[in-house]
């Protein structure tokens, strides 16, 4: 993220779309682009991207971009759709973009593919983005695709998915079923298999999910609400029984309702959302979520990383996440406008709420002997349930280090909490770091340096295996992956959290 210049943030962004000026500068006709149509706007004050096959004009856009008009400008007269989906697939380009809109790409004459499965490699692919966009793995690796079976009883339907891996487990199975639309999708590593349907007749409200772990037997289980016999499971939907790479896949929302909202900090709350009864979504430690809101007429969408209800103590007890809400703790800025807008929710509103994503791998921490957390802010909130995971199930862990850099003391997040977490497992560390302290704080103050962190960031044992993580400002953790690496630590030693 770059700052922006006064007047441009997203909120003059949407005001800007809204006042009727010409921002294609074709009045409102949408055009056929060719290539080399589009090659020719490659420059800052005429400039055109294409992203999935649409054209948009993005010169007065320029300003207003978040990672400023040099990462804009990567794109420029060309298909931006890989880079656009490298950095931020999550944003709602065509909300956002709408009054951009120059028009498609005029499509290029191609011979068909002979069977789906022969889908164009990386090297062919169509500049246009015109082409089938499913991108199903070679011959060889077919026999790896997941498959799916459908059975039923008087009362019950279940659908059996084969994944054909091993270790399955329930943060890899998400389903959403409602309104007779069941969706369920599996996670195999970066690929994804969706069964989509649209149930043959009505079912109840809750779902159950069984997994057999060991041989990769996911069962999805609904109610009829008559007990009828079903000729057929439904009609397929549009990605029914797909095998892709997940950033393929586009991001799946479902709406889930406020239940409650506490205070952490002045300006940090602790949301709780209820998932709906038909949706079984784990969210795995490390990753985070999108939410979406309508703010002003225009979808925004921004990650939030999920958090436990509570930091807990007794890590013996492993159950304390009930898996149909979603805990998320939130910075409110004065002048932010997705936080502005949460924060004015009501209790019994809704937001949509999507599936997973993020690079973490807890196998990243299984085989820690010393875990030293980063956190700077809310960076802290990816470091919750990593704590409670490396304490809880990492049994080769000897210590946990948490350096929390925090501006003032009142903006420490759940200091009693990681206090008292230090009291009672004597592996746990806390260290606070104020970089703007009053004058009785008698901690340690500054900014993430090379002193700080050599100073904190030790091994417990000459040659112990060391994981170091790293969230908050994006200076901070850009400065800290440095300092880290100048401090000799490696890139598999360290781990950022990044958009
Ligand atoms: P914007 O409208 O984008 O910003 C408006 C103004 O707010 C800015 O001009 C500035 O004055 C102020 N502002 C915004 N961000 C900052 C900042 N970082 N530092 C100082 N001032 C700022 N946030 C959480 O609170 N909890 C989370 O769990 C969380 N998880 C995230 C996970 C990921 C992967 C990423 C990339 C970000 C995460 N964030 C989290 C940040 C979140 O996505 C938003 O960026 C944040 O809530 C601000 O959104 P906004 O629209 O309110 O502010
Ligand atoms: P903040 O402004 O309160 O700053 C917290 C501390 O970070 C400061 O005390 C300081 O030590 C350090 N810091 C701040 N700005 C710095 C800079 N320019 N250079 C070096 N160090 C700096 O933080 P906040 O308002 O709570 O923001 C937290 C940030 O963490 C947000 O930008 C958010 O997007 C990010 N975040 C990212 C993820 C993720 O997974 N990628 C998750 C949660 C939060």
């Amino acid at each position: 993220q770059v700052p922006l210049k006064p007047g441009r943030s997203l909120m003059d962004w949407i005001r800007l779309t809204k006042s009727g000026k010409d921002l294609t500068g074709l009045k409102g006709r949408l055009i056929e682009v060719t290539e080399d149509e589009l090659a020719k706007h490659n420059k800052r004050e005429d400039c055109w991207i294409c992203i999935r096959g649409f054209v948009y004009n993005v010169t007065p856009y320029m300003e207003y971009h978040p990672g400023g008009e040099d990462e804009l400008m990567k794109a420029a007269g060309t298909d931006g759709t890989d880079l656009f989906d490298q950095v931020h697939r999550w944003v709602n380009y065509e909300s956002m973009l709408k009054e951009c809109l120059v028009g498609r790409m005029a499509v290029k004459p191609i011979a068909a593919p002979k069977e789906i499965s022969s889908t164009l490699s990386e090297g062919k692919k169509q500049l246009n983005g015109m082409l089938p966009e499913k991108k199903v793995l070679a011959s060889s690796a077919k026999d790896l695709t997941p498959s799916y079976d459908w059975f039923q009883t008087d009362s019950l339907i279940t659908v059996v998915i084969y994944t054909k891996q091993k270790d399955m487990n329930e943060e890899l199975v998400i389903v959403d079923c409602q309104d007779k639309r069941l969706r369920g999708e599996i996670i195999m590593d970066d690929y994804s298999y969706l069964v989509e349907v649209d149930l043959d007749h009505a079912v109840s409200e809750e779902v159950a999910v069984n997994i057999a772990e060991k041989i990769g037997k996911v069962e999805i289980i609904l109610k009829k609400k008559d007990n009828i016999h079903w000729k057929m499971l439904g009609q397929p939907l549009g990605c029914h029984n797909t095998f892709i790479k997940r950033t393929d896949r586009e991001l799946f929302y479902r709406k889930c309702k406020l239940v409650s909202k506490t205070e952490v900090t002045h300006d940090t709350k602790l949301f709780c959302f209820m998932l709906p009864k038909g949706t079984h979504l784990r969210i795995p430690t490390g990753q985070h979520v999108y939410l979406k809101q309508i703010i002003t007429g225009t979808e925004a969408v921004k990650p939030y990383t999920p958090v436990l209800p509570f930091l807990p103590l007794d890590f013996q007890e492993t159950s304390h996440h009930d898996g149909g809400h979603i805990y998320l703790m939130i910075k409110i800025y004065s002048c932010g406008l997705f936080t502005q807008a949460l924060d004015h929710l009501q209790i019994g509103d809704y937001v949509s709420v999507s599936n997973p994503e993020g690079n973490f791998k807890k196998s990243q921490v299984q085989a820690s002997e010393d875990l030293i957390l980063l956190a700077g802010g809310t960076g802290f909130t990816p470091m919750v349930k990593l704590l409670n995971f490396a304490l809880t199930e990492v049994s080769c862990l000897r210590t946990a280090k948490l350096i929390f850099f925090n501006k003032t003391e009142d903006d420490i997040l759940w200091r009693n909490e990681l206090e008292q977490l230090a009291l009672k497992d004597e592996r746990f560390e806390v260290q606070f770091i104020l970089s703007q302290p009053t004058k009785d704080w008698v901690g340690k103050q500054g900014n993430i340096s090379s002193s700080l962190l050599s100073e904190f960031v030790k091994r417990s044992r000459k040659d112990s295996k060391v994981l170091i993580c790293i969230c908050g400002p994006t200076p901070f953790t850009e400065q800290g992956v440095q300092y880290l690496k100048n401090l000799g630590y490696s890139q598999e030693e360290i781990h950022a959290f990044t958009a």
